[in-house]
């Protein structure tokens, strides 16, 4: 049977628009559809503006900073308006760099959304059917808000690049990443920051001493950090929007933005009907090459909810080519993925923490909490932690966790050698580059645990 294309992605986010071109580039025809902007929520709504928020947002401690340092800064001010402004220009450049790369390559794209109608057919919204012989679903995930009462005057992530105007008085609901990461960033901007958390410490799922790290840490930059408390109704009033705790209290602020999970966008997709299994909460349900229950449906990124990170969707993607476009197949291995969290302090890490790392193995803890040298003069109390998780058994390094500045850098070089296997013998082998923060990683010799 011939069909319109080898290959139809539907979405253009990281792993459908990687996958698309390198399908491409191979020799394949291919199709590719996205309802919104190219780039998807990485570039959009994501990583891109979030970090650029997270470097403007950073500039009041460098002001203070900088005194220490024998600057006389002046007087500063922060235009809200204007970083959204060229926040705005450079997502308008990167997405024209995406949709170039699947043209450039001969991908034919689709400025719509697609659903899925038999195993080798794509429905376009406009009615059109379009066959290809492997369907690649990389349509990604977007916010879950809870159904509070007065739900329905609160944000999301996604409204964040929307705002118009800088609130000055916002709560933000949720204790992982994103809760915790637009935290530092309204707090650095110079709004009043207000966190609940339902649970008893932030960053779940990550090292216990991280946690309570970096809680510290925005606590003492000025964020009002409300651990085991949840919202019981949110009511819209002239002064403000009246926020009722579930410990009774209550506060009024501009803006509630939750960021409580996101949930994969497999909605009215056609999926079930032609019998792609979903899990729980609505993923798509893949086998380590990606593949569905349908075998010619391929699922690869957040849709399938497996590591919900940018490197990982386009790892995924060039998999599923190898796979099934290359005559290769690639299972993409999620193990040792490094992560940061760009809070302020940033959270590197990769492995075990040392909470899970003591479930399964007998470990050893080192660790180095220090003022980083720039503090010093800077007059900043703030701390550094580095803890290195070893195998007793093996010397192996099971887990590396890194917060404060640069810490996303360094874990990123840290994850080879421990990707490699290296032991903690390796990392003492290695000499120190001084004067850095990141030496304390080869320097560490005694384990405190
Ligand atoms: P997406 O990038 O979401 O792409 C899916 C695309 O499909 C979208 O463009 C969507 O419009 C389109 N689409 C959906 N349905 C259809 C349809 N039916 N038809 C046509 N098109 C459709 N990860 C990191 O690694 N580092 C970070 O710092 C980081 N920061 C983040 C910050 C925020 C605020 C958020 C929300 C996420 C962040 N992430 C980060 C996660 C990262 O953005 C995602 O893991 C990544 O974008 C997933 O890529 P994807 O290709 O699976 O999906
Ligand atoms: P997370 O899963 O990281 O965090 C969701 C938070 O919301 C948790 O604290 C959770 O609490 C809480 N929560 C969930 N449901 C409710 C509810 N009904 N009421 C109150 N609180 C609730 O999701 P995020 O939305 O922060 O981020 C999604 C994913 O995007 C991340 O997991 C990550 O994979 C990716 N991402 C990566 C970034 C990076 O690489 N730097 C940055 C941003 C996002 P509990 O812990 O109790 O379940």
């Amino acid at each position: 049977m011939s069909y319109d294309f080898d290959l139809f992605v539907i979405g253009g986010g990281s792993g459908g628009v990687r996958a698309g071109r390198v399908a491409a580039q191979g020799g394949a025809k291919v199709a590719l559809a996205e309802e919104y902007r190219y780039g998807g929520t990485c570039v959009i709504r994501g990583c891109v503006p979030k970090k650029l928020m997270v470097y403007a947002s950073a500039f009041s401690e460098a002001f203070e900073a900088a005194k220490g340092f024998g600057w006389e800064v002046g007087e500063t001010s922060f235009d809200f308006k204007k970083l959204i402004g060229s926040i705005d220009t450079e997502l308008d450049r990167l997405e024209g760099l995406y949709q170039k790369g699947l043209e450039s390559n001969g991908v034919k794209t689709f400025d719509t959304r697609a659903t899925v109608k038999d195993a080798h057919t794509v429905v376009l919204s406009n009615g059109d059917e379009v066959t290809a012989k492997t369907i690649l679903v990389a349509t990604g995930g977007r916010p879950f808000i809870p159904n509070v009462n007065g739900h329905e005057h609160v944000m999301s992530s996604d409204d964040v690049f929307l705002l118009k105007d800088l609130p000055k008085r916002i709560l933000v609901v949720g204790g992982g990443y994103i809760a915790c990461e637009f935290a530092g960033i309204f707090n650095g901007m110079g709004s009043e920051v207000t966190q609940f958390y339902r649970g008893a410490q932030i960053l779940r799922g990550f090292d216990g001493e991280v946690r309570g790290h970096v809680a510290e840490e925005m606590i003492r930059k000025g964020v009002n950090l409300h651990l085991g408390t949840d919202v019981s109704s949110i009511e819209k009033k002239d002064d403000g929007l009246h926020v009722t705790c579930t410990d009774g209290s209550s506060a009024v602020v501009d803006k509630v933005l939750y960021a409580t999970g996101r949930v994969a966008n497999t909605d009215d997709m056609g999926l079930e009907d032609v019998g792609v299994k979903l899990g729980r909460k609505g993923e798509i349900v893949v086998d380590e090459f990606s593949q569905t229950s349908v075998p010619s449906i391929y699922a690869v990124g957040d849709v399938t909810d497996r590591v919900n990170l940018t490197p990982v969707a386009i790892r995924e993607g060039v998999a599923f080519v190898e796979t099934v476009f290359n005559d290769n197949p690639t299972a993409m291995d999620h193990e040792m993925i490094a992560t940061a969290v760009f809070t302020q302090p940033e959270v590197g890490t990769v492995g075990l923490g040392q909470e899970e790392a003591g479930d399964n193995y007998n470990i050893e803890i080192y660790r180095a909490a220090f003022r980083p040298m720039a503090n010093i003069l800077a007059g900043s109390d703030e701390r550094m932690l580095m803890k290195l998780i070893v195998d007793k058994d093996s010397r192996k390094v099971l887990g590396c966790h890194i917060v404060g500045p640069a810490a996303g850098e360094m874990i990123q070089m840290a994850a080879i050698a421990i990707k490699m296997g290296a032991t903690k013998e390796d990392f003492d082998r290695t000499v120190a580059v001084h004067p850095t923060a990141a030496e304390e990683l080869v320097t560490m010799k005694e384990p405190v645990g």
